[in-house]
């Protein structure tokens, strides 16, 4: 016979569990009252889910048992209790839920901890919300039993330190106790009134009943199925923080109540801010889905299409199948439907907001400006209605962003393109020689420096009748507007012109495609145009990204005739003792482009050539005979 001993087993929690025991216990954190939202939450998710299992399968341990949490208190023992009469969990599923297996996310919390974001806000989202019950316990035990009716009963016991203990149990009900020794400066959680205070700021929306002691702390209400006229504001915001954990106030809310052709209460969020989206893995997203006030699914994925994933919230429907497998919600008629109707009114919301209130969507396109320009790329049935929320600063805005119907409105007599410039960043397209010929004719240019925007530019090939042009392009034909009269500017002659323009040949070899004049440039000395047609140059951008040894092809130089540095050159060139000096400026003038480009392979490289430059420069400048 076995001893009882014996019966109790022994077990490690892995590293970094041990090293988040560690901080959890021994520091001081301020809103450790959060111990409490976890472990309801745990509760709330186990209750949801034995209440879909029974939606179709009748063998199901305590069938009748009322879906509630009840939280006890011992004041003399200084113990709390949570309990539920959810899913439970077998043997098997204890050791790899709060113990040895899973908890990957352990590692990821701790580094996000380390960056300064509060343990509260973010605890949550790690998988690892139960073990805050250790920032107040002493001792926690875990009593549970599955509602598989063969599976027993098993203990966990922890005091937080490296091990763990598992026994089995008596327990004859399905659902899981959690027994909580609390630390003896941890004793104001024992009291009744303390307890319903965290649960009505922070558990208030769980949909089960909360009891502590005898009452309900809870006030259960779906909001989503309330009228939104009897929902006020504060209502719509508590519910986002605790839907989401995320303490800031979302950019947008609305309340979608409809009955034809398919049922729909549904609340959508625009969250404002941006961490979220980093500390969330990206298949982490999605709307929680009802029937019924019953959860059907946590994070549906087909309610709104995949680039609106930065978008929380709850979606209600009678008209939802109950009895089904969720693989195949999916493809229900009902989806569908709820899918095109939350998506236009969303983008409707979003337009409104670009309209109302221009500062607030200024947050909204810095934090999720990027998603819209995927489902640009990618929505091509519905990329005419998110057009309307694109913004781009221009050379016109000093920094400013701008619609494209406000850009379509500044568009000049005659114009009929919308032209745009790709680069890495601000500061380059500022100085890129493209807009000497756009500045002169008081053309304004879309400046295109996001990564994606080449991705985009792509598919946003016309805007109101008015198609995209690169300002790269050689052929463009630009309108002409009156400009002040210009400074007749003496040019190179034709024959050290062609000469010169041999010698750029010579040095540059295979890296340009066609050294010729330029018809456009005016305060620059040459620039880099693109051979081939225009959605392919604006691919190689794009490649250039994706590809690690794509080598973007060889471009056409342009120069200009009437720039003073070009003029220069030619007469130095006819010099032979000046040789290397007209080389290496021909050289470096080649990598200024590429670096204004955002094509510069390794800016670093042309430190040397510059440092030889300036040598030259200054032995020119001292007199002759030092
Ligand atoms: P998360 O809830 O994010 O998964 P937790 O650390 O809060 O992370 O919980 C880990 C896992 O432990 C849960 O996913 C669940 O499988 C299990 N668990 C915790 N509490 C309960 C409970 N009361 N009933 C059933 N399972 C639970
Ligand atoms: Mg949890």
């Amino acid at each position: 016979m076995m001893a009882e001993a014996q019966k109790v087993e022994s077990l490690e929690f892995r590293a970094e569990v041990q090293q988040l025991l560690n901080i959890l216990s021994h520091s001081l954190y301020k809103e450790r009252e959060i111990f409490l939202r976890e472990l309801i939450s745990n509760a709330s998710d186990a209750l949801h889910r034995v209440q879909f299992v029974q939606l179709t399968n009748d063998d199901v341990l305590d069938s009748d048992a009322e879906l509630a949490i009840r939280a006890t208190i011992d004041e003399e023992a200084n113990t709390i209790t949570v309990a539920d009469t959810g899913i439970g969990m077998t043997r098997d599923e204890l050791v790899e839920n709060l113990g040895t297996i899973a908890h990957s996310g352990a590692m990821a919390f701790l580094k996000t901890l380390e960056e300064g974001h509060k343990l509260e806000e973010i605890i949550g989202q790690f998988g690892v919300g139960f073990y805050a019950v250790f920032m107040v316990a002493e001792e926690v035990r875990v009593t549970t039993r599955s509602y598989l009716p063969e599976a027993g009963a098993w203990t966990w016991i922890s005091t937080g330190d490296s091990t763990y203990r598992l026994t089995p149990a008596e327990k004859a009900e399905r659902g899981t106790v959690v027994e909580i020794q609390l630390k003896e400066e941890a004793k104001e959680f024992a009291s009744p009134w303390r307890l319903e205070q965290i649960v009505q700021a922070y558990s208030n929306y769980v949909s089960f009943p909360i009891y502590v002691g005898d009452e309900v702390a809870n006030q259960q209400t779906a909001i989503w199925r309330q009228p939104s006229s009897e929902v006020d504001e504060d209502a719509y915001h508590d519910f986002y923080r605790q839907l989401t954990m995320d303490f800031e106030a979302p950019l947008l809310h609305f309340h979608l109540v409809s009955d034809v052709p398919v049922e729909i209460r549904s609340i959508l969020y625009v969250p404002r801010g941006r961490d979220q989206g980093i500390l969330r893995s990206r298949t982490d997203y999605g709307l929680k889905l009802y029937s019924r006030k019953v959860l059907i699914q946590d994070r549906n994925k087909d309610l709104l299409p995949e680039y609106l994933r930065f978008v929380e919230g709850v979606v209600d429907s009678a008209d939802i199948p109950l009895n089904v497998a969720r693989e195949t919600v999916q493809s229900s008629r009902a989806i569908g439907h709820i899918r095109r109707a939350l998506r236009s009114r969303l983008i409707k919301s979003l337009q409104e907001l670009g309209e109302e209130d221009p500062e607030a969507y200024q947050v909204f396109w810095e934090a999720w400006g990027p998603f819209i320009k995927e489902g640009v790329a990618t929505d091509l049935a519905g990329r005419d209605d998110l057009l309307p929320l694109l913004r781009f600063p221009t050379s016109k805005s000093g920094g400013d962003l701008v619609a494209l119907s406000e850009y379509a409105e500044r568009m000049q007599e005659g114009q009929t393109e919308i032209y745009y410039l790709l680069g890495d960043s601000l500061r380059s397209v500022e100085r890129s020689p493209h807009l000497d010929a756009f500045r002169s004719n008081d053309l304004e240019v879309l400046y295109l420096v996001d990564p994606l925007d080449a991705f985009m530019v792509q598919s946003l090939r016309e805007f109101e009748g008015n198609s995209l042009a690169n300002v790269d392009d050689p052929d463009l034909d630009l309108p002409e507007t009156e400009s002040p009269a210009d400074q007749p500017t003496p040019e190179l002659e034709p024959e050290p012109f062609a000469r010169l323009i041999a010698r750029f040949r010579k040095v540059l070899g295979d890296r340009v495609a066609e050294v010729r004049e330029s018809r456009v440039l005016k305060g620059s000395p040459c620039r880099l145009v693109s051979s081939g047609g225009g959605s392919e140059r604006d691919l190689q951008r794009v490649r250039r990204l994706l590809e690690e040894d794509y080598e973007v092809p060889a471009k056409i130089l342009e120069i200009n005739r009437t720039h003073r540095l070009i003029r220069d050159l030619s007469r130095l060139s006819e010099q032979p003792a000046a040789d290397p000096l007209v080389d290496l400026t021909i050289e470096q003038l080649f990598d200024n482009l590429l670096l204004l480009e955002g094509l510069h392979p390794g800016p670093a490289e042309m430190v040397p050539r510059i440092h030889s430059l300036l040598e030259q420069a200054a032995a020119a400048a001292l007199p002759e005979d030092d």
